[in-house]
């Protein structure tokens, strides 16, 4: 069994409170103690941080690579490993879990190239002899919050951009999944980047956030998870006039119209919809498809969501772990329910599986119309609907008629209909016969209305959040 402890100025310290880990396949299978901060804790890591910013804001952009590419290069040779822990800890399977931690290598593989061509600009002022330019600089202290359904990809597309500016960083992670934040923290801690640069502190959101979100040091606040959440962090940032960047929910569509290729819309909506056990914010929860192919497509589906295996996250097979604890089976199975009463058929799944871990039956739904809780709300777990629609119009008006934007997708095979769904879906992604999870690690990422709030993420759209601009103005 292993501790996971806070990161508060280069130091490790379990503190006096520990919450155990739990393997949501097993719940018999505790991983690890993870320290819960105190206050004065995370008070501490925000002063180490203000403090350390100071040198880290000036240090160069090879001092920077140095410490970036070392930190992606440790988690590459160590994803198997890092990869088991996520999967036992989270539940996404295995090679899910290999997946995602390579993709955290590569981000900071990513920023540790971005550190070398930050951009500036130089342009003549309006008045002779005047010169101007305009650089980005660190915000200063970063308060990083994460949610658990991406334990170690999400810490590193918040942490590898803010180090890669001269930000110093304090980082709380959701409170299922500590392992991989500890595991992320101690390579960040051993690559050379000064103490005190980077601060991880554990425990629960409702009291280090709001220590972090009014703490004066603090210049800014990335959050990922759900919305309502989102809102008071964004609430408690326009109070202390914080900078603030959300990435929350979705109930993202994919639309399958009746030229689809049927083996590609089904394959991209199994994956959109259950894998990672449908817990992913981009997860396609509405399949939207055309009159047409309806009848074949839900054949198609009902046969392969029914074949899904379902089991232990780390066992090879397994298509489908455990959903991440107690609490999220029950709302997904009240979910269930709720569709039911609203009328919604069910043609497979959604049963709790009897075990020693979270397991439920993925959920697929057909007799659903878009108005009913089933497609409005998130449920985040593997439950999708069928919603039927009369032809692409109706279909992408279906689509948009939602308070999230976050990813959109459409199976065709017309180039007029992938043409119009990229310019019309009001999302902030859009998939053409690909699901509607899955994207690349260097190039934007978000959402528009009510998914996400402030600037995007990843890619070199990361340095409108993670840097400032400074004009300076200069007469030779
Ligand atoms: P959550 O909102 O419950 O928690 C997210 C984080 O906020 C956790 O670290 C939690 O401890 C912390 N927190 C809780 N209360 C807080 C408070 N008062 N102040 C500050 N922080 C607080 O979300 P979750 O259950 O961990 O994650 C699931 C949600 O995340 C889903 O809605 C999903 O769609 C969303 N998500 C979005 C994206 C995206 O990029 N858009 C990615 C992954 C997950």
């Amino acid at each position: 069994m292993t501790n996971f402890p806070n990161l508060i100025d280069g130091e490790w310290t379990m503190g006096t409170q520990s919450v155990p880990n739990v393997n949501p396949s097993d719940t018999n299978d505790v991983i690890g103690h993870a320290a819960s901060a105190t206050t004065e804790e995370v008070e501490q890591a925000i002063e180490a941080a203000a403090a350390a910013q100071v040198g880290w804001g000036k240090s160069t952009p090879q001092q920077r690579f140095d410490v970036l590419d070392a930190i992606g290069t440790e988690i590459l040779a160590r994803k198997e490993e890092l990869g088991d822990l996520l999967a036992r800890e989270e539940g996404k399977t295995l090679p899910e879990g290999i997946g995602e931690v390579a993709r955290a290598g590569q981000i900071f593989k990513f920023f540790a190239g971005e550190a070398l061509r930050i951009p500036g600009e130089r342009l003549d002022s309006v008045r002779p002899g005047v010169e101007v330019d305009i650089r980005r600089e660190a915000l200063g202290v970063i308060g990083i919050i994460t949610p658990w359904n991406f334990p170690i990809a999400i810490p590193a597309w918040k942490s590898a951009p803010a180090l890669c500016y001269g930000n110093a960083v304090v980082m709380k992670a959701a409170e299922a999944v500590p392992g991989s934040a500890w595991a992320l923290a101690d390579i960040i801690h051993r690559s050379g980047l000064p103490k005190g640069v980077f601060n991880l502190v554990n425990g629960k959101g409702s009291k280090i956030g709001p220590v972090m979100i009014d703490h004066q040091k603090v210049a800014g606040i990335s959050f990922t998870g759900s919305v309502q959440t989102g809102q008071q962090v964004a609430q408690g940032c326009a109070k202390n006039l914080k900078k603030v960047q959300l990435e929350m929910g979705g109930k993202n569509p994919m639309v399958v119209l009746d030229d689809a290729d049927l083996d590609v819309a089904v394959d991209a909506c199994v994956n959109g919809a259950f894998f990672s056990t449908g817990q992913r914010c981009t997860a396609s929860s509405r399949l939207i498809v055309t009159e047409g192919i309806y009848d074949a497509f839900v054949a198609a589906m009902s046969k392969t969501v029914s074949a899904l295996t379902v089991g232990d996250a780390r066992k090879a097979g397994t298509q489908i772990g455990p959903v991440i604890d107690q609490r999220q089976l029950e709302k997904d199975l009240e979910y269930v329910q709720i569709a039911q009463q609203e009328g919604a058929t069910l043609v497979c799944g959604g049963e709790k599986i009897e075990g020693s871990g979270h397991f439920m039956s993925p959920a697929l739904f057909i007799d659903t119309a878009n108005h009913m809780r089933i497609n409005q709300e998130e449920v985040f777990g593997p439950v999708a609907t069928i919603i039927k629609a009369k032809d692409y119009d109706e279909a992408l008006k279906l689509a948009n008629d939602t308070e999230f934007g976050l990813s959109a997708g459409i199976c065709t095979t017309s180039l007029k209909y992938a043409t119009d769904f990229k310019a019309n879906a009001k999302a902030g992604m859009v998939m053409v016969n690909l699901p509607t999870a899955g994207v690349d690690y260097h190039v934007p990422f978000g959402g528009t209305k009510g998914s996400s709030y402030g600037s995007r993420e990843q890619g070199r759209y990361a340095a409108e959040f993670y840097s400032t601009v400074k004009t300076s103005y200069m007469q030779a």
